[in-house]
C-alpha cells in the first residue's frame, strides 16, 4: 500500500509527488503523458527565463526520481474508488491500494467524477488545500479552475494539496522549508557547487 497515489504527470501530480515523496510518503505517480506542457513554451514560470514546456518537464521528471517516486509511465488510470482504509487505484494490468490520492489529470475530471466529488457547473469543488468533497481525495489544475491555466498555478495546487496531506500524517501544520545549512545534507556536491557559484 502506497501512502499517496498520484493520477497525472503534468506539473501539478509531479509537484505533489515531489513534496509527498521528499517528506518521506510512499508515492506513486500514474501518467499517460498527454501533458500540454509537450505544447508549452515558457517565459512566465518564476526563476525560468525561457524554456521549452518538454524540457521542462524532463527536469522536473528527474528531480522526483531523484527522490525516490515510484513514477509509472504509460499507465492509464481506469478508476479510482474508495475502499475502508483509503482508495483503490486500478489500470489496466493491476491496482493499487493508498491512504491518499491527488487527481492531476488536467481538464480531464472523468475520475473525480466516478469518485463521487462534488461539482460546482463543470468544475470540481476543492478548498484552498484542494481537497475535494472526498476526504483526502484531492484535486488540483485545469479540473477546479475555469481559466486559470498555468503551469505555475497547477504546480502550486500540487503543492498545497501535498503539504495538506503531510500535515494530516505528521500533524500541526507542515511546512516544507529547507536552508542553506542542510542543503549539503540533502544533495551533498551539488549545493557545494551551486554555494561556489555564487
Ligand atoms: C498551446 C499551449 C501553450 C501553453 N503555454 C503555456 C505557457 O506559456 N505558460 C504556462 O504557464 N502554461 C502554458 N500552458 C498551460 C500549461 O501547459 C498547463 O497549465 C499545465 O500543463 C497544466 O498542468 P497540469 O499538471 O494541471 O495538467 P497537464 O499538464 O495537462 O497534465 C495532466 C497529465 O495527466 C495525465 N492523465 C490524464 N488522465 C490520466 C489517467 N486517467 N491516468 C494517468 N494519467 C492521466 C495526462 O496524460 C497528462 O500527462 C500552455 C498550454 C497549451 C495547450
Amino acid at each position: 500500500m502506497a501512502d499517496v497515489a498520484v493520477v497525472g504527470g503534468g506539473p501539478a501530480g509531479l509537484s505533489a509527488a515531489l513534496f509527498t515523496q521528499k517528506n518521506g510518503l510512499d508515492t506513486v505517480v500514474f501518467d499517460t503523458d498527454g501533458t500540454w506542457m509537450h505544447k508549452a513554451h515558457l517565459f512566465n514560470y518564476p526563476g525560468i527565463g525561457s524554456q521549452d514546456g518538454t524540457a521542462f518537464l524532463e527536469t522536473l521528471r528527474e528531480q522526483v526520481d531523484s527522490f525516490g517516486v515510484d513514477r509509472r509511465q504509460g499507465a492509464a488510470v481506469t478508476s479510482v474508488e474508495e475502499t475502508d482504509d483509503g482508495f483503490s487505484v486500478a489500470t489496466d494490468d493491476d491496482s493499487l491500494d493508498a491512504e491518499f490520492v491527488v487527481l492531476a489529470t488536467g481538464a480531464n475530471r472523468d475520475l473525480a467524477e466516478s469518485l463521487g466529488c462534488a461539482f460546482d457547473g463543470d468544475l470540481v469543488e476543492a478548498d484552498l488545500t484542494m481537497e475535494t468533497s472526498v476526504e483526502n481525495a484531492y484535486a488540483t489544475g485545469a479540473m477546479v479552475r475555469a481559466e486559470e491555466w498555468q503551469a505555475v498555478i497547477s504546480a502550486g495546487d500540487g503543492a498545497a494539496a501535498a503539504l495538506n496531506i503531510l500535515t494530516k500524517v505528521k500533524g500541526d501544520h507542515y511546512h516544507d522549508f529547507d536552508v542553506p545549512d542542510t542543503a549539503a545534507q540533502v544533495f551533498g556536491d551539488l549545493a557545494d557547487e551551486d554555494a561556489g557559484a555564487e
